[in-house]
């Protein structure tokens, strides 16, 4: 018997609908979104920056996809009318030949990613609120409304004929006879489909999903979240660019950065919390301006404390534990003998929006060699 439906997706966030909108150019599509709008976990919780591709393992699959996401991304945001703004940031150094700031140096030169080193002079001229020795000008490096973005991919996707359902929620699947044999929950009940192959992308969900699916997750990396805060910084900007101290160890986070909205809001964050359980807790508290002051101010030392404002929170869903080495994204093609074609996308975090497009081209090329 045919399948309803080419390939099924889990998960509507930014993934997810690249995925659809890749995909759905010559296969029929469902997606599933268990809650009320598109990407309203992880998808909405982030910096909304645009990563030139400067920090990631040499020959990993966040720098390849980084790359050649940002440059799809900046096309995709013109062609489909996606506000955005190549704001170029500078990673800024406490001392003028920082080792960390050679080393992000020589691997743009490396990567063909432009940079341009800047002295302390030459940091004041550009940005006279910033304090730093030395620091590295990445004009590549951009903003963009990750909700039109979202939306954009929506529309896309169903006008090429996938379709995406909100508040439909993956229950479980079997894989019986090559297909997928999948039951859904909506608000109308519970209802089946099947369907040839399916891909999960469901972020901090993504183990739950798979094990619904019947996989062994032991044998999967451990998953770990990881949250992080930001604070709004009231009134006019204070800077002209993005400003970001050298990245913490291990990639755990890039430092609380100054990012700048579409509206020329400033935001400080995110700082990086390993969370002892798989709670989604997004509280931000008042208590941590502390901590937040103490790190702008190395780098902005007039930073007016009672401009902080708690805004918002999100969550990694990372491969690496607290002081463990960064690791890459994973595609795992679950290889159950009996089982039709499953992809699980696990750590998906930054610079995830980034590769958003790349990753979809990629898992749409894996898709076509087992066909
Ligand atoms: C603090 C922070 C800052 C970041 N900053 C940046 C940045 O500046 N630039 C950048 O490139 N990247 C950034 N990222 C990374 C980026 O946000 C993520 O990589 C990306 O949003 C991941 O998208 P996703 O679709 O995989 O996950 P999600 O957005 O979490 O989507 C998964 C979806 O699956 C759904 N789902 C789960 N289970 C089920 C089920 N059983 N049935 C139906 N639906 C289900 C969920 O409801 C969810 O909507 C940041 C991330 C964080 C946390």
């Amino acid at each position: 018997m045919p399948a309803d439906f080419d390939v099924i997706i889990i998960g509507g966030g930014v993934i997810g609908l690249a995925c659809a909108h890749a995909l759905s150019a010559d296969r029929s599509v469902l997606l599933v979104e268990q809650h009320d709008l598109f990407g309203s976990e992880t998808s909405s919780r982030n910096s909304e920056v645009i990563h030139a591709g400067l920090y990631y393992p040499p020959g990993s699959l966040k720098e390849s996809l980084c790359i050649e996401g940002r440059k799809r991304l900046y096309a995709f945001c013109e062609q489909y009318d996606v506000p955005h703004r190549k704001t170029g940031k500078l990673i800024v150094a406490p001392s003028a030949d920082h080792p960390a700031l050679d080393h992000l140096e020589q691997k743009a030169r490396g990567l063909n990613i432009p940079t341009e080193r800047l002295s302390r002079e030459e940091i004041s001229e550009r940005e006279p609120n910033v304090r730093a020795e030395a620091a590295l000008f990445s004009p590549e490096t951009g903003i963009l409304d990750s909700h039109t973005y979202m939306l954009r991919l929506q529309q896309e996707a169903e006008r090429q004929g996938a379709l995406l359902m909100k508040r439909t929620r993956y229950l479980r699947g079997k894989a019986e006879n090559g297909l997928w044999h999948i039951s859904l929950q909506t608000s109308d009940g519970e209802f089946r489909v099947t369907s040839e192959r399916m891909i999960n992308a469901a972020g901090l969900h993504s183990h739950d999903v798979a094990k619904r699916s019947g996989a062994d997750t032991s044998l999967f990396p451990r998953l770990h979240y990881c949250r992080g805060h930001y604070f709004t910084y009231n009134g006019k900007s204070p800077f002209n660019h993005l400003i970001y101290p050298l990245p913490e160890k291990d990639l755990a986070g890039l430092g609380i950065h100054a990012t700048l909205d579409l509206g020329g809001q400033v935001r400080f964050g995110p700082d990086t919390e390993f969370m002892s359980d798989h709670s989604r807790v997004y509280e931000v508290s008042p208590t941590l301006k502390t901590k937040f002051c103490r790190a702008i101010s190395s780098y902005f030392p007039n930073v007016d404390v009672s401009q902080l404002q708690p805004a918002y929170a999100g969550i990694r869903p990372k491969l690496s534990g607290p002081g463990e080495s960064t690791q890459d994204f994973v595609i795992f093609r679950d290889n159950r003998a009996e089982a039709a074609s499953l992809l699980h996308l696990l750590g998906i975090e930054s610079p995830g929006l980034t590769s958003s497009l790349a990753l979809a081209d990629k898992i749409t090329a894996r898709l076509s060699t087992e066909t």
